[in-house]
């Protein structure tokens, strides 16, 4: 998956068609209109707690209603809010909408759903970014412990003490951190246990082969176990079919989310399906 900008700017160039480069540019140049247009929705996944698979949480996942294109996935068009810095503005969209979200889930019976936004990595090198956080949390009157963030590895890594910093300055706000695509990174399971996170979402690369091959479930199973004695709760991303369940259900891993469950839903989508997949509490 061509994740960074690096890796973006080398399709576009890459690319000998001239269409790729139209399209690219057109997105870019709509990018900041759709912002002041406010042309975008955030879809919710549900977290499926093992083993009981009940609703425990939501990750919140932003899609452009584009006027003329229709629906547009993030891939194609965070790299280019990184390149143009319209990420900065468009985080925080985010980060309101989600905790808005967390007050209507709250309003409508389901107090304690946790749900967590996704950040980029010019977003986390922001340098109000905790304190554009606290506010909107005030703001909205959210409790922070049902709000989460996700970071990827390669995030926290381009300045290792800085990054350790911030997030002691997200968890003294009540935040939860986790780790996202973990295993396509470079890092360490140890290495990363300096950094005050909770939880690991182990990258669906890995959870598509679970049950396939045994390296593979080799792999898995002892992230799980070293992520556990660390006090690290594990997600398994990607979930699409019974048998990764029942491996991961082996596996103690904790929560999963993926197809087989549902795929993100609109918000109202996502309340329909919160009332019929009910936690019992
Ligand atoms: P991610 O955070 O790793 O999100 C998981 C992606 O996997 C989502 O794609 C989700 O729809 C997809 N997915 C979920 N279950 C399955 C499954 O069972 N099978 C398969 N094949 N895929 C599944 P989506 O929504 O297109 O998002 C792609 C990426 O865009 C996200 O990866 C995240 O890195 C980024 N992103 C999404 N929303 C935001 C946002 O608000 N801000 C930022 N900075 N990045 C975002
Ligand atoms: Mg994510
Ligand atoms: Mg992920
Ligand atoms: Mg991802």
């Amino acid at each position: 998956r061509a994740k960074s900008m690096g890796h973006n700017m080398c399709f576009v160039y890459q690319s000998s068609m001239a269409d790729n480069i139209d399209a690219y540019l057109t997105l870019g140049g709509g990018l900041r209109k759709a912002i002041e247009e406010e042309q975008f929705i955030l879809h919710y996944q549900p977290k499926i707690r093992l083993p009981d698979e009940t609703v425990v949480g939501a990750e919140a996942l932003i899609r452009w209603i584009h006027p003329e294109l229709g629906m547009i996935s993030p891939d194609q068009f965070i790299p280019l809010a990184e390149e143009s810095g319209l990420i900065l503005p468009l985080g925080e969209w985010v980060i309101r909408r989600a905790c808005r979200q967390l007050q209507e889930w709250r309003k409508a019976g389901y107090p304690d759903i946790k749900l967590s936004v996704n950040l980029s990595s010019r977003q986390f090198m922001q340098a109000d970014l905790v304190d554009m956080v606290e506010k909107v949390l005030e703001e909205t009157g959210v409790d922070s412990k049902y709000f989460e963030l996700e970071l990827t590895e390669s995030m926290l890594m381009v300045d290792a003490q800085q990054s350790i910093e911030k997030l002691h300055s997200f968890r003294k706000l009540g935040l939860t951190l986790s780790i996202d695509d973990f295993g396509t990174g470079y890092s360490s399971l140890a290495y990363l246990k300096k950094f005050p996170i909770q939880t690991l979402k182990i990258d669906r690369s890995f959870i598509h082969d679970l049950g396939l091959d045994s390296d593979n479930d080799a792999i898995v199973k002892a992230t799980i176990a070293m992520a556990n004695s660390l006090n690290l709760k594990v997600i398994a991303e990607g979930v699409e079919n019974r048998a990764q369940v029942d491996v991961l259900n082996k596996y103690h891993c904790q929560e999963v989310q993926g197809y087989l469950f549902s795929k993100p839903l609109n918000s109202g989508d996502f309340l329909v399906y919160l009332d019929s997949h009910r936690a019992v509490v």
